[in-house]
C-alpha cells in the first residue's frame, strides 16, 4: 500500500533549546481528546478556578480554560495539556481534603478499576484506593496524591515495546504491515494515522521542537543510543524544547502540518550520518523482539 503524502527531507534549524527536567509519561490532551484523563484534567482546571464541565470531552471551553491557565503560569498558551502544563495542573490531595482536585484523583484512580464515587470527598475509601495503587506501582504508600502519584495515575506507557524502544503511535492504531511500507525517495516511514493520534518518542534522549515549512510541527530527538529521530506533521507539540524524554513519552499529536498532503506521521532515523529504514527497528518493536542497534539498520530496502 502506498501512502500518498509529501514529506520533508530534514535539514532543520532548531532554534534555541534549553535544558529542563524530564516529565516522562504525561499524555497530551487537546481539542477533540476524550476519556478519563480528560475528565481528570477538567476537574483539576475546576480546582484552579475555571468553571467548566467535567464531561470527559475536550472541547472549546476546556481549550479556553487551558489557555487561560497556561497564561496565568507563563507557559506557552496553546490550549494543549502536555509535558509543561501537567506538572503545574496537578494538585496534591490527601485524606480530609475535598473539592474538584479530589474528584480528579478519584476519576484517575477509576482508570485502574477502583470504582470510587467521584464525589470530591477524600475519605477512607479513596485513601485505601490510593495506598493500594501506590503499592502496585512501587511508590511510597503514603496515601497522598502528590506529583509522582499523579504522574503515574495520568501517565501512559506509550506505544508499547521492549522498554528500550516504543512504537511512535499506539500499537492498535495500525497493523504490523504498515511498518513495512516503503517510503518515497528516501529512507523514512509514513504512518497514515488521523489527526490527534498520540505520538510517542521511540527512544530516550533529548527532544527539540521543530517548526518549519517542511516538517511542520515536529520533534528531533537526539537519542541516548546515538541515533537521531525525526517526527513531522504534528497538529500539536506535546512537550517543551530541550527536554529529556523516555521511550514512550508522548511528544505530541499527529496531524497534517508542513509539507504534507494528508494526515500522517513521518518518522526518520539517522545513525552514522545516514538515514536508516525505521521499519527495520519498529517491526521488531511491534513484534516484541529485540531490534538491531540503529547503526546496524539497513539504509535501503524501504524506499519505493
Ligand atoms: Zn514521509
Amino acid at each position: 500500500m502506498v501512502v500518498a503524502a509529501v514529506c520533508a527531507t530534514l535539514m532543520v534549524s532548531l532554534g534555541l533549546a534549553q535544558s529542563a527536567t524530564a516529565a516522562p509519561g504525561w499524555p497530551v490532551l487537546g481539542n477533540g481528546s476524550t476519556g478519563s484523563n480528560v475528565a481528570a484534567a477538567q476537574h483539576l482546571l475546576r480546582g484552579h478556578g475555571y468553571d467548566i464541565a467535567a464531561d470527559s470531552a475536550f472541547g472549546p471551553a476546556t481549550e479556553g480554560a487551558v489557555a487561560a491557565f497556561q497564561q496565568s503560569r507563563g507557559y506557552g498558551a496553546d490550549g494543549v495539556i502536555g509535558q509543561e502544563t501537567w506538572p503545574g495542573l496537578v494538585i496534591t490531595v490527601r485524606q480530609g481534603d475535598s473539592g474538584p482536585a479530589v474528584a480528579a484523583a478519584q476519576s484517575a484512580l477509576n482508570k485502574f478499576g477502583y470504582g470510587l464515587a467521584v464525589d470530591g470527598e477524600f475519605g477512607a475509601g479513596t485513601a485505601s484506593a490510593v495506598t493500594s495503587y501506590q503499592s502496585s506501582r512501587g511508590l511510597a504508600a503514603d496515601g497522598v496524591v502528590g506529583p509522582d502519584t499523579w504522574q503515574n495515575l495520568i501517565g501512559e506507557n506509550g506505544g508499547g515495546g521492549s522498554g528500550t524502544y516504543s512504537l511512535p503511535i499506539p500499537r492498535d492504531a495500525l497493523s504490523r504491515g504498515y511498518y513495512d511500507v516503503p517510503h518515497h525517495d528516501y529512507a523514512a516511514l509514513d504512518l497514515p494515522v488521523g489527526t490527534g493520534t498520540p505520538v510517542y518518542s521511540i527512544s530516550s534522549g533529548v527532544a527539540n521542537q521543530i517548526n518549519n515549512d517542511r516538517c511542520g510541527l515536529g520533534y528531533e530527538v537526539v537519542g541516548d543510543d546515538g541515533a537521531t529521530y525525526y517526527y513531522c506533521h504534528f497538529s500539536a507539540h506535546g512537550a517543551g524544547s530541550g527536554i529529556r524524554v523516555d521511550a514512550g513519552t508522548q511528544i505530541g499529536l499527529s496531524g497534517n502540518t508542513g509539507n504534507s498532503t494528508g494526515p500522517h506521521l513521518h518518522v526518520e532515523i539517522a545513525a552514522g550520518g545516514v538515514n536508516r529504514c525505521p521499519g527495520a527497528l519498529l517491526g521488531p518493536v511491534y513484534d516484541g523482539s529485540t531490534p538491531p542497534a540503529p547503526g546496524d539498520l539497513p539504509t535501503g530496502g524501504c524506499i519505493e
